[in-house]
């Protein structure tokens, strides 16, 4: 059973929780015009995803899946296929002939954008995702390489602001950039002794 102290200290607290109450009936209301009027978020806000490219036109996804192996909703989907002379599609040795995201599923903890040694796949700013058909909350490689879309499938205007490219072409951190090429020649010399 609580002790007088307790009983002084539930009611102190009690009385916290209704002055906050009180403050906000007794404030100013604030009416958003959405969607005439979008709501800013904050720069590191988390939502939709997006492809980034080279600066060159090659895509900087090298198809290695290790976002989909960091993604605890199990929302990414990636098949990779090897670059040829022909058909270049990455700067690297794969690209990701099938890149998918079930944004029904994502929670948008941005685990795949750290996971992912290329800086391919971020999180940018759009919110607007809502749909009325599961299907299309299945974001192709197509649809995550281009931009937000301007207006939605009920032509209200969208946020098509996205936190960019800015800093993404900055080089690999050292470290990093000994990983890879440490795992890259591990990779081929075991591809060698195989054959
Ligand atoms: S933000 Fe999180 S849940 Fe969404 S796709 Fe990336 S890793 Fe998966
Ligand atoms: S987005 Fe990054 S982590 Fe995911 S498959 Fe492409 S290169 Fe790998």
């Amino acid at each position: 059973m609580a002790g007088p102290f307790g009983v002084l200290r539930g009611t102190k607290n009690t009385g916290v929780g209704l002055s906050t109450t009180l403050r906000s009936l007794l404030g100013r209301n604030i009416t958003e015009q959405y969607p005439e009027v979008k709501h800013a978020v904050m720069p590191r806000f988390r939502g939709r995803h997006k492809l980034h490219l080279h600066a060159n036109g090659l895509e900087k996804c090298v198809g290695c899946s290790l976002c989909a192996a960091a993604c605890p909703a199990d929302c990414i989907r990636v098949v990779a296929a090897e670059n040829t002379d022909e058909h270049r599609v990455s700067a690297g040795e794969r690209y990701a002939q099938v890149y998918e995201i079930n944004m029904s599923r994502c929670i948008f903890c941005g685990y795949c954008e750290m996971a992912c040694p290329f800086d391919a796949i971020t999180l940018g700013n759009d919110w607007e995702l809502a749909d009325l058909n599961r299907d299309q909350m299945i974001y192709t490689k197509d649809a995550l390489l281009a931009d937000p879309p301007t207006k939605d499938a009920y032509g209200m205007n969208r946020r098509a602001v996205t936190r960019g490219d800015e800093g993404l072409d900055s080089p690999l951190p050292v470290w990093l950039e000994e990983t890879v090429a440490r795992e890259t020649t591990q990779r081929r010399a075991t591809d060698r002794g195989q054959t």
